[in-house]
């Protein structure tokens, strides 16, 4: 049986909106000379494209070395449709409304809510007709809802969720049959992974690791996000840095989660000063001004992810490892700090750096799922 393999011409067709959605403007020429497909295929290509308003012409552009007449340059259609990019956190619910090229249109966020599973189905599709009108004129309209899940996913099923009682609650089928598009759930690590790559296009190998309540991180390798056996790739937070230290609720002593989560920081920081009302940014406005204990708790903080980002680049090999925290954030030479102290001949060449997109990323990294979904393509550059 080989009725769904795809055709030929749908594998050119999406290696041309791929190519164009990564390369804005684009000419045909160009794109034959890049695909490798002969000028007469791509020109019927892209007519058709046209024709189904998911690229548009936008006008000419350079004229070529030997003359002639300018080419007329293609770009994604960003009013082909929408996707809707949901962070279901642990007592709130943040959405984004976003084109096919990443341009968001609208955000909303709902502080401080019970996300309790009697209740978050139909909440969510309360939540998102509510935001839908306001959602702006595109030929397909919703393309697809991507929902990112603070806990542990596989194949679109939630099976460990430590903040919240979602686990085996089916929210993408019911979402789905209710607002006839697919929808993705993801855990927000491979999201923030999706999202830091989608903003570039010369890393290929790239490791985001995110530092809140716990600490996680996802892995993009050679432009794929890489998911392991069970969808538990990238639990660092449970990656053992002293041996028979503080026992961790995952059965094992010593984990990283254990010595350097946004959670810990604040829980030694307020045991420290007798403030019990501190949050982050005092700590890391204390350590700006070079008061104890601020400094100290950073400073072991650093050393800590410093032994986990060694151990990762020792692991993985990649380009970047970039740091997603709202410490990371508010003190930005944290990220150079971890940087210095990778000084083997291997580790020293992977770059530590802060994620581009800051309290953004999870949403963004949504949008890029759906999107990447409905065009059918593996990679695409965000315009966030
Ligand atoms: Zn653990």
């Amino acid at each position: 049986m080989f009725l769904n393999r795809p055709t030929m011409r749908e594998q050119n067709e999406n290696l041309i909106i791929e190519y164009i959605a990564n390369h804005k403007p684009s000419s045909r020429m160009e794109i034959s000379d890049k695909i490798g497909l002969n000028k007469a295929s791509v020109s019927e290509i892209v007519k058709n494209l046209l024709n189904r308003h998911f690229i548009e012409e936008i006008g000419s552009g350079e004229s070529t070395v030997q003359g002639g007449r300018r080419p007329i340059m293609l770009q994604l259609n960003k009013k082909a449709g929408f996707v809707l990019s949901i962070d279901l956190g642990y007592n709130y619910i943040d959405i984004l409304g976003c084109y096919l090229n990443g341009e968001s249109w609208e955000r909303k966020l709902y502080p401080f809510r019970d996300i309790s599973r009697s209740s978050i189905v139909s909440d969510l599709k309360l939540i998102i007709t509510d935001f839908m009108k306001h959602a702006p004129e595109t030929v397909y309209g919703l393309t697809g809802i991507t929902v990112a899940i603070h806990g542990m996913v596989f194949e679109n099923a939630i099976y460990f969720t430590p903040y919240y009682d979602l686990q085996d609650l089916p929210i993408a089928e019911a979402l789905s049959e209710h607002f006839d598009v697919p929808v993705f759930l993801e855990n927000e690590a491979n999201l923030l992974a999706l999202a830091d790559h989608a903003c570039t296009d010369t890393l290929h190998n790239i490791i985001s690791v995110s530092v809140h309540s716990g600490v996680g991180a996802g892995i993009i390798l050679d432009d794929q996000l890489y998911r392991g056996e069970k969808g538990l790739s990238g639990e660092i937070g449970h990656m053992v840095v002293v041996p028979n230290g503080l026992s961790c609720p995952c059965g094992n002593h010593g984990c990283l989660e254990q010595y350097c989560s946004e959670k810990v920081l604040l829980d030694h920081y307020r045991h420290r000063t007798g403030n019990a009302e501190a949050i982050i940014p005092d700590i890391c406005h204390a350590y700006h001004n070079g008061e104890q204990p601020a400094v100290q708790l950073i400073h072991e903080m650093i050393q800590y992810m410093a032994i986990a980002m060694n151990n990762i680049a020792m692991l993985y090999n990649p380009e970047t490892i970039f740091i997603n925290s709202e410490v990371s954030r508010l003190i930005p030479s944290f990220a150079d700090k971890i940087q210095q102290q990778l000084s083997s001949f291997i580790a020293d060449k992977v770059k530590v750096r802060q994620s581009i997109l800051g309290e953004k990323a999870i949403l963004f990294g949504g949008a890029a799922l759906a999107t990447m979904n409905f065009l059918n393509i593996s990679r695409m550059r965000l315009e966030p």
